[in-house]
């Protein structure tokens, strides 16, 4: 099939069948394009819309991103995951702000540049909001050409993404490329579905080879599968007579970097002792909870919460660390990772 009637097909049907009301195509600048792509990264368009339309509310700009404390920006993204996305975006608005007079760069290298900005993301973001020709190549690209042309192997595998960038290059349209990229977007999403793919209205069904061997669930193929390692922690989840609790600031690298958690215990510390020495304070243990588990992309972790309450207020910073008094019921606006999150509920269902 040549390359001008595959971009010929799927912008016919995009046309008649894309999406044209995603609150990132209303007035798709590269900013709103910009946190539309890295917020969809790794999360659904229907969970994606709600944080857009609060983030965008509340950082309608890049000086307003660029601006903000960390902690409001962590918070807007709280529930979403991946939280190194919510740091690279807002620190690359800061480069943006102070390295290219706010405005924001129009051209690949300088966007490559920026934290958080792959290829497929720059392409994207270029393509829809200045209209420039790029590929891209997200999730949904990856598994409509790769049925299309049932390309074996995993897609994250060098060989097998040079492929796919050869050949989402060779379809790109040199007009009407924004329309055709949203439409490569909309076609993963809706019709060539990783679950179940809708192939009797799809635009390309006539010449797609996964579909003519009826082996569409075998592309792509999945990422080799291995067993990821298991960390243990322990979590102080530590009242005090008014029925706050204690928090702290995690440090910047690392998992939740920057947002508000638990204080952790060592797997061997005894409890009493290490707050004495660690928070300055006397506690009395209340209960264990059973562990929970929290997936990350490359180890769980075995969560086990250990309630106590404080006989008096500890000092708010000891070790370097920031710590504060959290009342579960506050609007505060901080950055809480999602099991933090759900735990400070379960500690308000007890009061
Ligand atoms: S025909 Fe089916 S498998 Fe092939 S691209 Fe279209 S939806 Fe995907």
């Amino acid at each position: 099939m040549r390359a001008t009637d595959f971009s010929a097909r799927v912008l016919e049907w995009f046309a008649r069948h894309g999406r044209n009301d995603l609150p990132w195509q209303v007035n798709p600048t590269p900013y709103r394009v910009w946190v539309s792509e890295i917020m969809l990264q790794q999360t659904q368009v229907a969970t994606v819309i709600p944080y857009y339309e609060r983030f965008m509310a509340r950082f309608a700009d890049v000086q307003a991103l660029a601006g903000a404390e960390q902690d409001q920006v962590l918070h807007h993204w709280s529930g979403l995951g991946y939280y190194a996305r919510a740091r690279n975006l807002q620190t690359a608005a800061q480069i943006i702000r102070d390295q290219h007079a706010g405005r924001f760069p129009e051209d690949l290298e300088a966007l490559l540049a920026l934290p958080g900005i792959g290829r497929s993301t720059a392409g994207a973001i270029l393509a829809l909001a200045a209209g420039q020709r790029h590929p891209i190549l997200d999730g949904n690209v990856k598994r409509v050409l790769a049925r299309f042309h049932a390309l074996a192997g995993w897609p994250g595998q060098a060989a097998v993404q040079k492929v796919l960038w050869t050949l989402t290059e060779q379809y790109t349209p040199t007009t009407q490329v924004a329309a055709y990229t949203q439409a490569m977007m909309d076609l993963g999403a809706t019709v060539c579905t990783r679950a179940s793919p809708a192939c009797g209205v799809c635009p390309l069904q006539a010449d797609c080879k996964a579909r003519a061997s009826g082996c569409q669930a075998d592309y792509p193929s999945p990422r080799p599968r291995r067993q990821l390692p298991l960390r243990k922690t322990r979590m102080l989840l530590l009242r005090n007579a008014a029925g706050e609790v204690l928090l702290e600031k995690r440090p910047p690298a690392g998992i939740w970097g920057g947002l508000w958690s638990f204080p952790e215990l060592a797997p061997d510390e005894a409890l009493e002792a290490g707050c004495v020495e660690r928070l300055g304070c006397r506690v009395r243990l209340v209960d264990e909870w059973r562990a929970i588990k929290h997936t990350f992309s490359h180890f769980q972790l075995q969560i086990t919460p250990v309630l106590a309450i404080a006989d008096e207020r500890p000092v708010a910073v000891m070790e370097g660390r920031e710590r504060l008094w959290y009342n579960p019921d506050s609007r505060d606006e901080l950055g809480l990772a999602a099991p933090v999150e759900r735990l400070l509920q379960r500690i308000n269902e007890l009061q």
